[in-house]
């Protein structure tokens, strides 16, 4: 449901469109007339920006092999500095430890190390309280970076331009087809100057798609940093590991091969161990 774009509250236009200039009768565009977008044609019913996200996370559960189950906090955010790989988990004496997942060439593999659950979270905990000592200035630098890196501005004027132009070219296709339909014209010319509208339009409708899916991976960069500095305005130095913060914090954390770990947080700090 999240996935129809009225929701976001742009419309869909022209998913009607006149066939008969006389009787004024409505009929559902099958493709005869392109559609395209407008925005705020009518009241969002949710926030734009959560719009899209939740799109971003419909496409990454729609891709194959994504199983909707609740994976570990550790899993996907640890890296072996050797080989590039993830590491992933294995049983180990009554316990769960990680290590790199990657063979290669049916070789031996990677000298990183095996590390127990708690050692991650030790690590964590330290690198945690490391960013909190200083806090201050990163949430200084995050702002900055939101400043630098995730404004809209440009790409917004620029698609309500182009939805301005496209609004123009659907114009020109739909009085086509009405004069079409009422004046004996040459079909070879009307198919012709048709299919140079459409040509036009598709252009420029692949244009705001692209547009479209910056601005959405920019608003997603822009909502994790927003939520790191939250985190950090409302925590303090931790004693023991804190799964939830881990979650909004710990962007990748790559291990060495001299067991040192390298901690890279949303937003950008770094913390090398
Ligand atoms: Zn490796």
């Amino acid at each position: 449901m999240l996935g129809n774009e009225k929701y976001k509250g742009d419309a869909l236009l022209q998913k009607t469109f006149r066939t008969d200039f006389l009787t004024k009768k409505s009929k559902i565009n099958e493709g005869e007339v392109p559609q395209y977008y407008v925005d705020h044609s009518h009241p969002a019913i949710i926030d734009p920006a959560l719009f899209d996200v939740v799109q971003m996370e419909m496409k990454r559960r729609a891709r194959p092999g994504h199983r909707n189950y609740t994976p570990h906090c550790f899993s996907g955010k640890i890296y072996c500095a050797e080989c590039g790989g993830m590491y992933g988990s294995k049983a180990w004496h009554g316990d769960i430890a990680w290590r790199c997942n990657a063979l290669p060439n049916g070789k031996t593999r990677c000298k990183t190390p095996v590390l127990r659950n708690s050692t991650v979270q030790d690590a964590f905990v330290m690198a945690f309280n490391r960013i909190i000592d200083q806090k201050d200035e990163i949430i200084s630098i995050c702002e900055d970076t939101i400043a630098e890196r995730c404004d809209t501005s440009r790409l917004e004027a620029e698609m309500v331009m182009l939805k301005t132009e496209l609004q123009y070219v659907s114009g020109l296709m739909e009085q086509s087809i009405h004069t079409n339909a009422r004046v004996a014209m040459g079909q070879v010319e009307y198919t012709q100057q048709f299919q140079e509208y459409e040509q036009r339009f598709k252009v420029i409708q692949d244009r705001i798609a692209a547009l479209d899916q910056e601005r959405a991976t920019m608003v997603a960069k822009m909502n994790g940093i927003r939520g790191y500095i939250a985190t950090l305005r409302s925590e303090d130095r931790i004693a023991g590991f804190n799964e939830a913060l881990w979650h909004n914090t710990v962007d990748r954390v790559w291990i060495k091969p001299d067991e040192a770990m390298r901690f890279e947080f949303k937003g950008g700090p770094v913390v090398e161990g």
